[in-house]
């Protein structure tokens, strides 16, 4: 069972609507969410990491064949979830939001508004299956 998050900036007020983190019982095969940046839109969104790691291992394999195919590649790079080390600030005093082998900061990440590391993902504490 998947739950949800509310990404809010404690310094710029930014946020955004809930991210949904993981999958529900039905569908966890094949929807993993996750929160992302979007470079392009310079907005948090939700993504679907399966999808994010399939077009990775399609990258890897056009790069390796076609050496000269990067549309794929600009597309799928514009995001960057937000386990990612540089979309956080490591703070041992912080707690975590935890789904599988991914683990998501509840405060201190990254604000794509005002440039500081001042979103809260707040618990919504809404479980969906
Ligand atoms: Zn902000």
């Amino acid at each position: 069972m998947g739950f949800t998050i509310l990404p809010i900036c404690t310094n710029c007020g930014y946020k955004t609507k809930s991210i949904a983190i993981g999958g529900g019982r039905l569908n966890h095969h094949t929807e993993c969410g996750a929160p992302a940046l979007n470079t392009e839109s310079n907005e948090i969104e939700e993504i679907n990491l399966y999808e994010y790691t399939k077009t990775t291992i399609i990258k890897k394999k056009f790069l390796y064949f076609f050496s000269k195919s990067i549309s794929i590649v600009t597309k799928n790079e514009k995001y960057i979830p937000y386990y990612e080390p540089s979309m956080f600030t490591d703070d041992l005093e912080i707690g975590n939001h935890n789904w599988g082998n991914k683990c998501y900061k509840k405060s201190k990440n990254f604000c794509p508004k005002c440039k500081s590391y001042s979103i809260d993902f707040l618990d919504e504490g809404i479980w969906f299956d």
